[in-house]
């Protein structure tokens, strides 16, 4: 019994070794908020998160694979929490190349900070970011994010990520034009909370695997990576950056370049019987085959 446990959580563990993420489950998992926001999670299937399931080892094969074909991505790029938090609002239907432009202007005008993004008239705010697109509504959601920071947290980052994840969650979300993908960004990337990201590319490449239909929503697609891997900032911050990296290069919109996907594995015979396999029969552009050790 202990070993299957292990096969299914400890897939492929010299990789793990590798890449520095210790997927073995631990109470490490609920730091950072008391288990409060973490359970949150649990509450439909209490047991996946530490009971090994086909949903755990296909969404950890998956990483190991785009980690494996891409490496680190280093996200984010960001000298502070603060421009980390500005990057995640400006990036909102953007490119990030339009975002780093903005980011660029914002420096150079000495508006990067709370007080300068709280004393800038609104108009020009939006002048300084004018190539990251929809400035007009990005120039009052920055505005917006920094009412809040000064009224709750006397303008300070440091102190605002004092609080416990879910509370914050909460109240990032109370936020005029910040939404979850923006909020949970913050919280992930700016505040190093275990908190999983879901964006266009995250859906589209679940979709097309049949890991999730395509009107799940959300929460939902957030609850398969919450459940199913251990809580852990480092991961989840890898894993939605290798999925972005995967969704522009390669699992394009329009046309997926399938014959480069990392997730695909073609031609090769099975070396063990034992290997576990996991198919997708109804793939819609052939059929994957991840196959693991057991
Ligand atoms: S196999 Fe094709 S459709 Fe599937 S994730 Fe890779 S690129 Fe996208």
């Amino acid at each position: 019994m202990e070993n299957k446990r292990k096969g299914a959580l400890l897939i492929d563990n010299s990789l793990n070794k590798d890449i520095g993420i210790n997927l073995k489950l631990s109470r490490r998992m609920l730091k950072g908020d008391g288990g409060r926001f973490s359970s949150l999670f649990r509450s439909r299937r209490e047991s996946a998160v530490f009971i090994g399931g086909k949903e755990m080892v296909k969404i950890q094969t998956i990483y190991q694979r785009l980690y494996k074909a891409f490496g680190p991505q280093n996200w984010w790029p960001g000298e502070d929490s603060l421009e980390i938090i500005a990057g995640a609002i400006l990036t909102q239907n953007t490119a990030w190349t339009n975002v780093e432009k903005a980011i660029r202007n914002l420096k150079e005008q000495g508006l990067l900070s709370a007080r300068g993004l709280r004393d800038v008239p609104l108009e020009d705010l939006a002048k300084a970011i004018r190539s990251a697109g929809y400035f007009n509504e990005k120039a009052k959601k920055l505005k917006a994010f920094i009412d809040f920071l000064f009224i709750n947290y006397g303008g300070s980052v440091k102190r605002m990520f004092k609080k416990e994840t879910h509370l914050l969650r909460q109240e990032l979300l109370e936020i005029k034009g910040i939404g979850r993908e923006t909020a949970d960004s913050i919280l992930l990337y700016a505040g190093n909370r275990a908190v999983f990201v879901v964006d266009a590319y995250t859906r589209r490449i679940l979709s097309r695997l049949q890991l999730i239909s395509e009107k799940a929503d959300y929460q939902e697609i957030q609850q398969l990576f919450m459940q199913n891997l251990p809580l852990d900032a480092q991961l989840f911050n890898e894993f939605h950056a290798l999925f972005v990296r995967l969704g522009k290069d390669i699992c394009k919109k329009t046309k997926p370049d399938c014959g480069r996907c990392p997730l695909v594995r073609k031609g090769k015979k099975q070396k063990r019987k034992s290997a576990l396999q996991i198919s997708y029969p109804q793939f819609p552009y052939g059929e994957l085959r991840l196959s693991l050790r057991e």
